[in-house]
């Protein structure tokens, strides 16, 4: 019985690939430098999953910034404007495509499917001169075998890869991608060449666009770019592999019918529907790379359960065709659990890392061989059970308010145009109201004063001091400014997740639980492993110090519980809207302290809410609906004056906008940094909604500092499609990675814009 892991973390275990690359972009340190830990962390992830028995055991899963981009290198992708010669794709080419250089900008980045990581998005057209250009996958293949590991080469499937790309500048949206496909392939006939003559037997493209809901013409082009690849690959066995969600039937039926694959991998965790696909036809004769290990969170995997499973799948497709693999690739958890050594000991037996999940998959293949670990069995049975019966899991009072919700439907009894008549007269703002979106710029002293205090180098009460200063400072600032609805700046946060999280119950936090999120960024997601339940308010005493500073309305300032949710490792014992509901009934307890105290506006941010969206289509009307009911729940409480704003990073919602306008805030700020027609739709929606709208006047991700008449001019164009009187004025997103000398003269120009533009009406 047979062991696979469809891919593996990069970074290592204490990220000695994003401190290497970052020396090396900082120019201190050199190539070969960078190279030499590049190819350490590689040798030894082979090593390990060797003497752990793994029989396919993927090579080029490895990337200095991102598989895609590499693939972009393998075909000789790089637009035009990196100016490169046509060689041998080097470091320059590669990083400047991935973070831009001095004179040319980085390519798109965006989110792959519905994780937290994102690609370099390929940039295609009709003149696109494709050409073997990188020959990564085969040196990492003969690099492998030097150390005699025996590996799998990974390639980004050429559909997949295409369904990926964006038109390049000039090329019509309209154009084809798939066009491209009869001039892409002929560079994958290269490189499988190549890989054959290395002497490669098995090779895996990932196909993941399988499971998002391909119509018939992109089935067409599966099956046309694998029949064209049929005679080179002959001679080898070839996996494809889909992850991430159910594959849907038709898809299947395309997928599982093509003659020259040997082997399908399918994502069992995420895809429990697939599995009933299998199980009413598999193909005779072909392997089964069954992902039942989860590569997309941190539990150990309940391998009594898994071996259930892979013995019923066994019987359909044979003993000697079924292979335990991981869900997906292990990138999207965290890389090992063994430099843990904070965590509590019991939540700690409930996890597994990367390089624990490899040796759960060769535990479940060995069991199926008739050599099953007793002792490595019953230690998991035990943490298991463990698990469902702990008292630090389970709070029934939390379990019970949330199975109250179910089916109710919260909503403030007001409509949102009457709040707003009754928020106008308590607040009173002026025409064109202006606010910031939460943080200001996060200084060195700030991260030392918070670093400090959680080392306990300095006490409580300093610290309350430092931080009221901070507040301070930017009550002031603000108030000299002119702005209307203050905020008190997030000084005392370090992230608006890990914040809140490691003031509720049901949270956990690693040291070094690290996640690819793009390039050498990670993130550290929390853990929720319980029930969730805020012991005591957690922004109260900030805000309301904040409010006692000034006359004006000061914002208390929170996070949403879907942002809460997709930004963490959930549970999996439970469903995920579940979880939701008892963060949200938490949020909701918040909400309702900070009125009491006085705080009349409240924004509840929702920066994640999109990207938490279904790859199906046929699941989203689900999620949106008790995501939207959770946003809901947190402040259908509160008076009618009482101003809810929400905060979004993205514009593009033009599919969603009726669950953004369920979600019944009075106030939506969004990201608009290209103000683009779609937007407009959305407004116009906004407009018969009543709801307030800010979309940001100008761009924070950039250090440029907008003019008063660029940002007027902004306003008049939001202006031409939206009522004057639901419109705010806000910078697109939080400032905290902006410098003070960009914010000041940014915010005092935007503000000048609202006023000249006040002036006008
Ligand atoms: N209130 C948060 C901030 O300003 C919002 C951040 C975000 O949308 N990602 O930092
Ligand atoms: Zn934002």
């Amino acid at each position: 019985m047979a062991s696979h892991i469809v891919g593996y973390p990069r970074m290592g275990a204490k990220r000695e690939l994003k401190f290497a690359m970052e020396s090396f972009w900082d120019g201190k340190s050199s190539a070969e430098e960078l190279q030499k830990v590049a190819a350490d962390l590689r040798s030894s992830i082979w090593k390990q999953m060797d003497a752990a028995g793994i029989k396919y055991i993927p090579s080029n899963t490895f990337a200095y910034y991102d598989q895609v981009l590499d693939t972009t290198a393998m075909l000789g992708a790089v637009p035009a404007r990196y100016g490169w010669d046509g060689g041998e794709i080097g470091f320059d080419i590669y990083f400047s495509m991935a973070r831009g250089n001095a004179s040319v900008p980085a390519m798109e980045m965006t989110k792959w499917f519905d994780t937290n990581y994102h690609y370099i998005v390929p940039e295609l057209g009709p003149n696109v001169k494709f050409s073997y250009a990188s020959h990564k996958a085969v040196n990492e293949y003969k690099e492998a075998k030097a150390i005699g590991v025996e590996t799998v080469p990974v390639l980004v499937g050429p559909v997949s890869y295409l369904l990926l790309s964006k038109p390049a500048k000039g090329v019509e949206k309209t154009f084809s991608m798939l066009s491209l496909l009869g001039k892409i392939i002929p560079v994958y006939k290269e490189v499988i060449c190549e890989l054959k003559a290395a002497g490669v037997s098995w090779i895996q493209f990932d196909e993941p666009t399988f499971v998002t809901d391909p119509d018939s013409h992109k089935l067409q082009a599966f099956v046309e770019a694998y029949s064209e690849l049929e005679l080179s690959l002959s001679g080898m066995s070839v996996i494809i592999e889909t992850y991430f969600a159910d594959v849907p039937a038709e898809a299947y039926r395309t997928l599982t019918s093509m003659k020259c694959i040997t082997g399908f991998g399918f994502d069992l965790v995420r895809g429990t529907k697939t599995l009933d696909l299998i199980k009413d036809n598999f193909p005779k004769g072909k392997y089964l790379f069954a992902g039942v290990v989860d590569g997309r969170n941190i539990w150990a995997n309940d391998l009594a359960a898994s071996l259930c499973t892979l013995e019923e799948l066994e019987g359909i497709v044979g003993k000697d065709k079924l292979v335990v693999s991981t869900s997906c690739s292990l990138l999207h958890t965290a890389v090992d659990l063994i430099n843990e050594t904070k965590l509590d000991k019991e939540i700690k037996s409930w996890l597994a890392f990367a390089a624990q999940k490899v040796v759960e998959v060769n535990a479940l293949a060995k069991a199926l061989a008739g050599q099953k670990d007793e002792e490595f069995f019953s230690a998991n049975t035990a943490a298991q059970a463990s698990r469902k019966f702990s008292p630090r899991v389970t709070n029934e009072a939390v379990q019970k308010a949330a199975a109250a919700l179910k089916g109710s439907y919260h909503r403030r009894s007001t409509n949102v145009s009457a709040r707003l008549d009754a928020q106008k007269n308590k607040l009173n703002l002026p025409i064109l109201p202006t606010t910031t979106i939460g943080s200001f710029p996060q200084t060195i002293e700030l991260r030392r004063v918070r670093r400090e205090y959680k080392a306990k180098k300095i006490s409580e009460e300093e610290y309350i001091m430092a931080i009221k200063e901070e507040i301070n400072r930017v009550v002031k600032l603000q108030e000299e400014l002119d702005i209307d609805v203050l905020v008190h700046g997030e000084p005392e946060r370090n992230d608006m997740v890990e914040y809140f999280g490691e003031q509720l119950s049901g949270f956990a936090f690693t040291a070094n639980g690290w996640v690819q999120s793009y390039g050498s960024r990670c993130v550290k997601p929390p853990i929720i492993y319980g029930d969730v339940s805020r012991p005591k308010p957690m922004t109260v005493f900030w805000s309301s110090t904040a409010q006692s500073m000034t006359s004006r309305p000061m914002k208390g300032m929170l996070t949403g519980p879907v942002t809460i949710l997709n930004w963490s490792f959930v549970r999996n014992d439970q469903p995920r809207f579940e979880t939701c509901y008892q963060i949200a009934l938490a949020i909701k307890d918040e909400v309702e302290d900070l009125e009491k105290a006085g705080i009349n506006v409240i924004q509840i941010d929702e920066a994640a809410l999109r990207e938490g969206l279904p790859l199906r289509k046929s699941e989203h009307a689900f999620y949106l609906d008790w995501a939207v009911h959770s946003f809901r729940i947190t402040n259908c409480g509160v008076k009618d004056t009482t101003q809810i704003h929400t905060h979004m990073c993205y514009s593009n919602f033009n599919d969603i906008i009726h669950s953004i306008i369920d979600m019944d805030a009075d106030v939506i700020t969004i990201e608009n940094s290209r103000s683009d027609e779609k937007l407009l739709s959305v407004f116009r929606e906004g407009v018969k909604y009543g709801a307030g709208i800010g979309p940001g006047v100008y761009d924070i991700h950039s250090p440029r500092i907008p003019s008063t008449e660029e940002i007027a001019d902004r306003i008049n164009k939001m202006l031409a499609v939206l009522e004057s009187n639901i419109l705010w004025v806000n910078p697109d997103c939080g400032l905290k990675t902006r410098k003070y000398a960009e914010v000041k003269p940014a915010l005092q120009n935007m503000i000048a814009a609202a006023k000249l533009l006040r002036t006008q009406m």
